[in-house]
């Protein structure tokens, strides 16, 4: 029997608990490896209680990385938890494809083995490239690949996928992600030059046919957006059906344009990181997809200066959108709720009587004060990563 796996005694909560009606009140939330009851009473404990934080798109923190293997899968599952992630998809960056083989079944392999004890759960993995185009790498390294149904089936065989990046202008690309969607893969848009109409026919044909589709990262590695070439942000913005993941980092998107995309799409916004290796070390040198990247004031750049993945964690995200005005209820829609759907993840997401206890419970002043994983309390170190950019924005 794993850690992960003992019977969790009867615990209770008590503090503003956050209900599935948007509404905060006060209560005592009871529960074991899963939520066992909602009692509505008054309470002297001013902490809110929040279902924990999903991360669809987080390559790396607290010095590990997806590419890593197992052991980077841990550290970054261990690091993410201590600010309130609950559930994650470790990610990993275009590479070779037997390397990329590799960290997949790294991915499934900590899955297989229970879990991360002292992490977040870990419900597959989210492959990020190599069928991305070579002309929007981003921060990606230049590994790109057509797809093709042999790899296609690779990767079904490998049973660890949830999500994958898909550039919809590739040949070939269409059949894959129709295959990949048939397995509940979470399709995503990113890293592409197609035009608009493009990827609206895209996403309609895959809509048709039932998946569930994202933009990876909205605004970033996509081109931009104008009245007369709507390019790729125009299209997602103006799809009925899509999530769209950002980075609220204050570095990656505009608050303006971040504004945009939630008036656009209420309640299919989503909070990813997109964090790499050093989220939660500082500011310092660190690495991704084998380039030397720095990070300064909480900025990560590779030498020639592009953006580089984040070190961005979702506590701080979540203090960013409240900062621009959002309510609080609605921020968690965008990290707990809007994942969840997005991923068909029918057991989490809210705070609901026979769904799972991941919990993310916060002071008043928004800072983490614990953490629930199917029940598991996260034991918390004291903080010792503070980025600027929280006052960015
Ligand atoms: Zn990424």
């Amino acid at each position: 029997m794993t850690a992960l796996s003992q019977t969790i005694p009867g615990q209770t909560l008590s503090g503003h608990i956050l209900h599935p009606d948007g509404e905060f009140r006060p209560g005592t939330l009871g529960f074991g490896s899963q939520i066992s009851e909602l009692i509505a009473e008054e309470t002297p404990s001013g902490l809110l209680i929040l279902p924990g934080f999903i991360d669809t798109h987080v390559h790396g923190g607290g010095g590990g990385d997806t590419m890593d293997g197992p052991a980077g899968v841990q550290k970054l599952a261990r690091l993410h938890a201590q600010h309130g992630t609950t559930t994650l998809l470790p990610t990993t960056i275009t590479h070779r494809w037997p390397e990329v083989l590799a960290a997949l079944r790294g991915v499934r392999e900590v899955m297989d083995a229970g879990g991360v004890a002292g992490g977040a759960d870990i419900v597959g993995a989210h492959l990020e490239g190599p069928f991305i185009s070579p002309g929007r790498l981003g921060a990606q390294p230049p590994h790109t690949t057509l797809p093709q149904p042999s790899l296609t089936a690779e990767l079904l065989d490998l049973n660890v996928i949830r999500a994958v990046t898909l550039a919809p202008e590739l040949p070939g690309v269409l059949e894959m992600a129709r295959s990949l969607a048939r397995r509940e893969v979470r399709i995503g848009i990113g890293h592409t030059r197609a035009d608009a109409d493009t990827v609206s026919t895209f996403l309609s044909v895959l809509h048709a046919a039932g998946a569930r589709t994202c933009a990876t990262h909205l605004y970033n590695a996509m081109g931009e957006i104008e009245g007369r070439t709507p390019g790729v942000p125009g299209a997602l913005l103006a799809d009925p059906h899509a999530f769209l993941e950002v980075i609220l980092d204050g570095i990656h998107v505009h608050s303006t344009s971040f504004l945009l995309a939630r008036a656009a799409a209420p309640g299919r916004v989503l909070l990813i990181t997109d964090a790499m290796r050093a989220a939660g070390l500082g500011d310092g040198d660190s690495e991704l997809g084998g380039q030397p990247v720095t990070v300064q004031d909480g900025k990560a750049t590779l030498p020639d200066g592009t953006i580089a993945g984040s070190v961005l964690t979702l506590d701080v995200a979540l203090r960013n959108a409240v900062r621009l005005g959002l309510p609080l209820a609605e921020v968690s829609r965008m990290l707990s709720t809007a994942p969840a759907a997005s991923l068909g993840l029918t057991d989490r997401g809210e705070l609901r009587v026979g769904l799972r206890a991941d919990l993310t419970v916060l002071d008043t002043d928004l800072n983490v004060q614990a953490v629930y994983v199917g029940g598991h309390a996260i034991s918390l170190k004291p903080p010792q990563d503070s980025y600027p950019t929280e006052a960015r924005l």
